[in-house]
């Protein structure tokens, strides 16, 4: 029997799963998972989850009954696969034999270098929620360094359960990237005026721990001290296991429009790992950490791997995903459509940023993002606005 194997047991690989279903396969399939957990949703691990007591029952993705029939294998994980073979070596030292294989490894998080590490904690698994949640409690001293989106929802999280807060970061705006420093300055806003303190344009020069707590000292001299810091400093791709076969491994694979790693027939990726191109913008290959498009990644990587497979022509139509996502820090709810990363300048559309508002980021004449902050019933309206924006050439 005809079989593929998909690594990684999380978002992307279940969404891969049941697409190759959905669109007929009939050989087997086998998911190899590094987690011992079987798939679960990660946003909520920085939200709702923190604050309340870390549960699989409550993040645990529902698999549709015919999944059943998948060979689903947890708590181990690819080493090697050999491409040309078509042989995937596992961490248990057997060898899975296969037609096609899936890409599904996802990010680890970035750490810190390795001499301040050893008291950090990292957001990225249920494990790492289960360990960190019953330290933050009422008066807990927590520092976060970095001050992207996990960094944030962290931080205000923690200080919904009464911890005090500060964020370190090398950035001198929170979320600079994507959303701009005009942006990110109204949400810091929101952030202080929590009481959240703030160290920006500066990094972690050394760590000192003690049974009474940590202490960090920043590069002006200036310290912070904490009860438990949290590294959030942004992601690694898994990529090692896919080393030795000629594949561009800079910053996640590099796969073609139709989800194929290197263009090559057999092997497509899907999620945060994969780096491909969207006609949508232009011919850049990104990857783009977006819950939604693990989805639509693997839907497009699962009907390109069936036609491989069967040797059909694969889908003409170019692949032109809409990024989106969403952040809740305290009462604000952020929504995010297109790419604003890709704006030279930003417009308030919309109410202000003291408030609700929606902010259009453009790249010459053309709207590339929206952002709202608030204003979900504006949602639909921009979302069509930006997709006929993004359909026209740019000017
Ligand atoms: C705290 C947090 C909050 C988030 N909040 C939001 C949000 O609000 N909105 C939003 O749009 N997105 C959010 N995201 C991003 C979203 O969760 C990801 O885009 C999504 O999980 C990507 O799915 P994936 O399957 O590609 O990768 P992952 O979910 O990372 O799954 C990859 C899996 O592969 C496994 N793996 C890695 N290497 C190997 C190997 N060699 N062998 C076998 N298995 C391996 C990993 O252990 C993991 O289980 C958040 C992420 C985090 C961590």
């Amino acid at each position: 029997m005809s079989r593929i194997v998909i690594v990684g047991g999380s978002l992307g690989g279940l969404r891969a799963t049941e697409a190759l279903l959905a669109k007929g396969w009939e050989g087997g399939i086998v998911v190899i998972g590094a987690e011992r957990h079987p798939p679960y949703t990660r946003p909520p691990l920085s939200k709702g989850l923190l604050a309340a007591a870390p549960d699989l029952a409550a993040v645990e993705l529902r698999r549709r009954p015919d999944t059943g029939a998948v060979d689903w294998r947890f708590g181990v994980s690819a080493v090697h696969a050999d491409l040309e073979a078509r042989r995937l070596t596992l961490s248990d030292g057997s060898v899975i034999a296969y037609d096609g294989i899936v890409a599904a490894t996802g990010v680890r998080p970035r750490r810190l270098p390795e001499h301040l590490t050893d008291n950090g904690f990292t957001l990225r698994t249920l494990d790492d929620c289960t360990a960190l949640r019953p330290l933050l409690n009422q008066g807990t001293r927590l520092a976060i360094v970095g001050a992207g989106f996990i960094g944030c929802e962290i931080a205000a999280t923690a200080s919904g359960l009464g911890c005090s807060v500060d964020v370190i970061a090398l950035d001198r705006t929170p979320m600079v990237l994507p959303l701009s420093e005009v942006v990110g300055t109204a949400i810091r806003r929101r952030h202080e005026a929590r009481g959240i303190r703030f160290h920006l344009g500066r990094s972690v020069q050394a760590v000192d721990s003690s049974p009474s707590g940590h202490v960090l000292s920043l590069d002006d001299g200036s310290r912070v001290e904490c009860d438990v810091f949290v590294e959030a400093i942004g992601s690694q791709p898994c990529v090692e296991w896919l080393e030795g076969n000629g594949l561009d491994l800079a910053n996640g694979v590099e796969c073609d429009n139709s989800m194929r790693m290197g263009g090559r027939s057999g092997a497509v990726a899907v999620g945060d790992v994969a780096r491909f191109p969207n006609p949508l913008f232009d011919d850049v290959p990104r990857r783009v950490e977006h819950w939604q498009m693990a989805t639509e990644t693997a839907a497009r990587a699962a009907a390109t791997l069936l036609a491989d497979l069967s040797g059909t022509p694969t889908e003409p139509k170019p692949f032109r995903p809409l990024p989106w996502f969403w952040s809740d820090q305290f009462e604000m709810k952020l929504q995010s459509f297109g790419s604003p990363a890709l704006g030279e300048h930003i417009e308030v559309l919309e109410g202000d940023l003291a408030g609700e508002a929606a902010i259009g980021y453009y790249r010459g004449k053309q709207l590339v993002g929206v952002v709202l902050l608030g204003m979900p019933k504006a949602a639909p309206r921009l979302r069509r606005e930006i997709l006929d924006s993004l359909t026209l050439e740019p000017a």
